[in-house]
């Protein structure tokens, strides 16, 4: 099987597995664990923030950014798209006690003037917004890369009213790596962040978060009220040092993978690809091929091609780091032929 559903699906290399073996540990709830505390540092100093915190996965930290910067019965603004509406089982609700006010962007950017009609005023009917989340690369929108200018827009509005910015920046680094800008340089328009290191990165487990001291300082009491104090945990953050360290550059390759893969399909009868393909997402409409993409994702399955459905008529592939340029061309055949059935 050729796995492109997600990027989630990479296994930690020899590299990493020997990293876990040999890490220095202690108990982190103690703040003891020091490889934790050099993966903490090493984020922080990529993002340009005062501290970062290793959470168990992306959800819990932006969850736990959403507990931290807002209180039931406020409000947060976010594109209408993002994980955070869509795919977080309404945490925000359930946990934070928060309403979430949706606005309709483009490939991922919300409108700038948008967001700023959107930010309650001062009235005895209205929630209060404490909270704009942004995301960076937009999943939804096929990794689409919302521009730094809008992030910069957004973060100054926010600012003037007093409102915080969250960046859910699950694939941040792939934004980075894509535009030629750095992670500090889009860090610097968000008060807090998170970045997977689960995903394109390739380790096992986790995310970071990270913004001020005061920030980490809060985050730190909700992520354990969430059952998200871990002990000798330098043993899952070693592999994450390694991703810091290694992977990055790398992933390049599956930029490049991805625009193979979406101009090969390009020419396949029947598929239309329905993104503009920046980063590591292809999404495609599969419309013309009579299949619905549930079909669609069966009949690539009987020839051992795994992708994932993306909405009506719509299919999703991902490259990462254990599928390699051969594979995609070998995955451009056997779509071909499985479609010619
Ligand atoms: C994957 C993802 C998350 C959640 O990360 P998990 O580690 O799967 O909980 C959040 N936001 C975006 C944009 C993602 O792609």
């Amino acid at each position: 099987m050729i796995d492109l559903r997600s990027d989630t699906i990479t296994k930690p290399s020899i590299e990493m597995r020997k990293a876990a073996y040999d890490s220095e540990v202690g108990d982190d709830v103690y703040g003891e664990d020091p490889t934790v505390n050099k993966l903490e540092e090493i984020a922080a100093e990529k993002l340009g923030k005062e501290a970062a915190l290793f959470v168990t996965s992306g959800t819990q930290g932006n969850q736990i950014a959403a507990l931290t910067h807002c209180k039931p019965g406020d409000e947060l603004i976010l594109e209408s798209s993002a994980h955070i509406f869509l795919y977080e089982g309404a945490a925000v609700s359930a946990l934070a006690g928060v309403q979430s006010r949706p606005i309709q962007g483009i490939s991922g950017a919300m409108n700038p003037q948008d967001v700023k009609e959107a930010i309650r005023a001062d009235d005895i009917h209205f929630p209060e917004t404490s909270l704009i989340c942004l995301e960076n690369t937009h999943n939804k929108a096929g990794g689409a890369i919302v521009p730094l200018e809008n992030m910069k827009e957004i973060y100054h509005i926010a600012k003037n009213a007093n409102v915080a910015v969250h960046l859910d920046g699950a694939r941040l680094f792939n934004a980075a790596v894509a535009s030629g800008i750095s992670v500090k340089e889009y860090a610097e328009y968000t008060d807090t962040v998170q970045f997977c290191l689960s995903k394109g990165l390739g380790a096992p487990v986790g995310s970071i978060i990270a913004g001020s001291h005061d920030f980490i300082k809060s985050a730190k009491k909700w992520r354990k009220r969430l059952g998200g104090g871990l002990r000798q945990s330098g043993i899952i953050a070693a592999p994450g040092i390694i991703a810091l360290e290694k992977n990055i550059k790398r992933l390049a390759e599956d930029h490049q993978n991805a625009k193979i893969l979406a101009d090969g399909l390009a020419n396949i009868k029947g598929l239309k690809v329905a993104n503009q393909v920046e980063t590591n997402i292809v999404l495609i409409d599969v419309t013309e091929t009579g299949l619905s993409e549930t079909a669609f994702i069966e009949t690539i399955r009987g020839q051992g091609v795994l992708a994932g459905a993306y909405g009506t008529n719509h299919v999703r592939f991902v490259t990462h780091l254990d599928v390699t340029k051969e594979e995609i061309e070998t995955v451009l055949q056997k779509i071909n032929k499985a479609l010619k059935h």
